[in-house]
């Protein structure tokens, strides 16, 4: 009876251990970021309550389900970028959640309450060779953000040539994945769901965008471009 007891704690304790390791190890490669600034940081552009639900709930909850869906697969512990390569091949639900956490972890990135402002320097230079202007570069970004029907994003992105583009996908899609209609690496990134406007902007989504340019974090976007050109 005892010797059985003893098994069976021990079988316990191995499998606890084991669980330990395995979310170790998700977490060592699946990162749920801190904010990189308060929830009211973006006021009066974007509102605490909306920031403080998008974040704390909507992306904590796809980062949850993203675990869910690698946990005791072959896949965990692969790198998002060679996840959404092969995106076409899994399973929906990982799409719609490592989609919906990479996008927003890059999103959280592109506001600043220093933001706002034009881009200078070589995406600057870049921007002006793409689109002719940096207003033209707006109009057409702001175009697809209102024309997106549903829920989506919008992207800037960096093509193999080096080229910048504007692109537009469907619920957590991004430009990374195989399924993107255009394939690009991002570095400008709007979320056009309703949960990030409709708080404070309802049913007006011109009116998000045009807030969102006044915080758009510039330097962060010129270094993703950097990098993405090299
Ligand atoms: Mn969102």
């Amino acid at each position: 009876m005892m010797k059985n007891m003893t098994i069976v704690i021990m079988a316990c304790c191995m499998a606890l251990a084991l669980k330990t390791a395995v979310v170790n190890a998700q977490e060592s490669v699946y990162v749920f970021e801190p904010l990189p600034h308060a929830f009211d940081a973006l006021e009066p552009h974007i509102d605490a309550q909306t920031m403080e639900i998008h974040y704390s709930r909507h992306h904590r909850g796809y980062f949850n389900n993203m675990l869910n869906a690698l946990r005791g697969t072959e896949l965990d512990g692969q790198s998002l970028e060679s996840l959404f390569a092969k995106i076409s091949k899994l399973p929906v639900e990982l799409r719609n959640n490592a989609g919906g956490h990479w996008n927003h972890t890059m999103f959280w990135n592109m506001m600043s309450p220093h933001g706002g402002g034009k881009p200078t320097g070589d995406l600057a230079k870049a921007i002006d060779s793409s689109f002719g202007s940096f207003e033209a570069f707006k109009q057409q970004f702001s175009q697809a953000a209102g024309t997106r029907f549903g829920s989506g994003w919008v992207w800037l992105c960096v093509d193999t040539e080096g080229m910048l583009f504007v692109s537009s996908t469907a619920n957590q899609d991004n430009p990374l994945m195989d399924v993107a209609s255009t394939r690009g690496t991002p570095i400008l990134a709007l979320d056009v769901w309703e949960h990030a406007y409709y708080l404070k902007y309802q049913n007006k989504r011109g009116s998000y965008v045009d807030a969102f340019w006044k915080v758009v974090n510039w330097p962060e976007v010129a270094r993703r471009y950097s990098t993405a050109k090299t």
